[in-house]
């Protein structure tokens, strides 16, 4: 089995005595391989070095903030620029109306944008948009998919009430005719249809959603009233430069982003269309940090690049070459893979492995070589993938191929995924 470095290992014994159950959420490695480092301490590019001083090519891009390489150097300068000029001051910097100004430009449905700061606000302000635009209760979503960890929306029910999800109708993601039951069994009273731009959720396979679901889905709000809602955070401007669903001809009311937004600096932001204007802008919504400039200055440089460069065909393009090169590597070790999702956004699970003890062991030995992958969640590619990265970390993946075939007598289902599993 491998082990978290000495250091890692004391900071999670300190973390346990003043963090309620250690580090929280998607950021704990509870649910991942023994040997992964809760803690980093550098970032550059498209590698991390862990407090023991091990270095990574990082596979989560911290689970999609890191778009164009972790301290993107125009990126960061803009921020350090802002930050030195102000950032939290009492009132928000002119970059707001610019940012504003290039999303409302860059992104083909949106007139306005609010901006917050982590995804699970502008989720949940769609929702509040939807509710106070249409004077209705009832909120149509894909059973399985993550939008956050508000009381609404978190997977895990602890601390919540029934009330805080009462009015959710669930549906199929991608299946047309039950988004239909759906919709219709909330009656006159639908809001909202929210959806990821694809099926991303963990454990499972990924999927792409055919034209026909989302066409589906804008004819059904466009005849009820209801509002459509795209969750951007995880996928956004890792599809395309525009909103996800544009290349499949639709156009949402509001979408929520984050992560991506500004490589990395905390912005997140609700996007919205001309009809929705009006309900927007009669909420109370606000926070301390949300007029921040030093991130808006960040995401602008971000959009420059989105909009300037080839990042996105650089993301294509290495998630195919690593894609190619596991599925070659698998077939040459006697593995099949089901690597799914877009290549930029790839979900990697080994056939026949219901409980993911083979995903664990081969993630364990990818990262005691340098790589880090993921068992069960998507991962990120970001620009900042070279040839040589992918090249390198495929060098590692093959010795974790050799590896899993000499562990396969003695693999057992990790014990932390215990009662978590989707049933298939
Ligand atoms: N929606 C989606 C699709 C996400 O992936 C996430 C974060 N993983 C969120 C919402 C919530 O974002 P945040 O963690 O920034 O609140």
């Amino acid at each position: 089995m491998g082990e978290a470095g000495r250091h890692d290992r004391e900071l999670r014994e300190r973390a346990e005595r003043v963090l309620p159950g250690g580090v929280g959420g998607h950021l704990s490695t509870r649910l991942l391989p023994e040997g992964y480092p809760q803690f980093y301490v550098r970032g550059k590019g498209a590698r991390l070095w862990d407090a023991d001083g091990r270095a990574y090519v990082d596979f989560l891009c911290g689970y999609g903030p890191n778009l164009l390489g972790y301290g993107h150097p125009a990126v960061d300068a803009a921020f350090a620029e802002q930050l030195a000029r102000g950032d939290t001051l009492s009132g928000p910097s002119p970059l707001l109306v610019e940012l504003a100004e290039t999303l409302v430009a860059q992104v083909s449905h949106a007139a306005w944008a609010i901006f917050c700061k982590n995804g699970t606000d502008a989720t949940t302000l769609a929702l509040m948009v939807a509710r106070a635009h249409t004077g209705r209760r009832k909120v149509v979503l894909a059973k399985g998919s993550y939008h956050g960890s508000a009381p609404w929306c978190t997977p895990v029910p602890a601390g919540t009430l029934p009330e805080d999800r009462a009015h959710q109708i669930h549906h199929r993601y991608g299946d047309a005719e039950d988004l239909e039951r759906a919709v219709r069994a909330a009656g006159a009273d639908l809001a909202a249809v929210v959806a990821s731009p694809f099926r991303h959720d963990a454990f499972v396979d990924q999927s792409l959603p055919s034209a026909e679901y989302a066409a589906r889905a804008r004819a059904l709000c466009d005849e009820t009233g209801a509002l459509l809602v795209v969750d951007e955070v995880r996928a956004g401007f890792r599809l395309a430069r525009d909103a996800s669903w544009r290349q499949l001809g639709v156009d949402p009311d509001l979408t929520s982003w984050g992560k991506a937004l500004a490589n990395g600096h905390a912005l997140s932001a609700l996007l919205g269309a001309e009809t929705a204007r009006a309900a927007a802008s009669r909420l109370y919504v606000t926070g301390s940090f949300w007029g921040q400039a030093a991130p808006m200055a960040a995401a602008l440089a971000t959009l420059r690049e989105i909009r300037g460069g080839d990042y996105l065909e650089r993301l294509v393009h290495a998630g195919e070459r690593l894609r190619e090169g596991l599925h070659a590597q698998a077939a040459a070790h006697g593995y099949v893979l089901r690597q799914s999702g877009p290549p930029q956004m790839p979900q990697i699970l080994f056939d026949g492995d219901p409980d993911f003890r083979r995903g664990f062991a081969f993630c364990e030995e990818a990262q005691r070589r340098g790589v880090l992958l993921h068992p069960w969640h998507n991962m990120f590619l970001c620009a900042a993938h070279g040839d040589a990265e992918i090249d390198e970390a495929l060098a590692a993946t093959d010795e974790a191929f050799a590896a899993l075939r000499r562990r396969e007598a003695t693999l057992s289902a990790p014990a932390a995924l215990a009662g978590l599993l989707p049933r298939h």
